[in-house]
């Protein structure tokens, strides 16, 4: 099966899913888009409004801001995949909570066993505490961690702020941005290796 039959499969699984209460309060559920076989994937928190009404990840404020970066890396759409940590959105808003993060990680992982990014890009704290439950944004955020993930393997991890977070603090703007400039070099440095 390539990696597109595998990810639709495991969607067809995750549509029939009621792990946990998020799915009762939403419209659709988000489960990712962009290339299978892309080398980096870019992990938010939960859908939003938008990406609720239309069920594709980062389309409203913060994928707007998202994207507007990617441009100016001059990453295409079809070299990354985008995905949220839950799948559902939780209501009003609200941050994901420990156990609905908890319900929806094996998800999550099955996406990345299949995938095999190179990188993950967290984008937020909750996104980033899923691998490092620990780690704390304002230390990390731009660094690339080593991590293992159980059944999967090493893999690196390069923790950046949350776009929404940017929108509204202007230091937090700066460094989401100063830290989003590295990716190319990270991408080059592991085509190299
Ligand atoms: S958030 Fe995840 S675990 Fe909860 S119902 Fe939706 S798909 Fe299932």
């Amino acid at each position: 099966m390539t990696k597109k039959e595998q990810l639709k499969k495991l969607n067809n699984q995750i549509l029939k899913c009621h792990r946990c209460t998020l799915k009762l309060g939403c419209s659709n559920i988000v489960f990712g888009a962009g290339n299978p076989e892309a080398q980096i994937i870019f992990i938010g928190e939960a859908p939003g409004k938008k990406e609720d009404e239309i069920g594709v990840p980062f389309v409203g404020s913060s994928g707007r801001i998202l994207d507007k970066m990617l441009a100016s890396i001059k990453i295409k759409r079809e070299e990354f995949y985008l995905t949220n940590i839950c799948k559902c959105r939780p209501p009003e808003n609200r941050d994901p909570l420990p156990e609905e993060v908890k319900e929806c990680w094996p998800y999550l992982k099955k996406q990345i066993a299949i995938i095999q990014p190179k990188i993950i890009v967290t984008l937020g704290k909750y996104a980033l505490n899923s691998f490092l439950p620990t780690a704390k944004i304002s230390e990390v955020h731009g660094k690339i961690i080593n991590v293992e993930i159980k059944k999967i393997g090493k893999i690196k991890l390069f923790p950046l702020h949350h776009p929404a977070a940017a929108r509204i603090n202007r230091k937090t703007k700066a460094l989401f941005e100063e830290d989003f400039q590295k990716i190319p070099n990270l991408l080059k440095n592991k085509k190299e290796q």
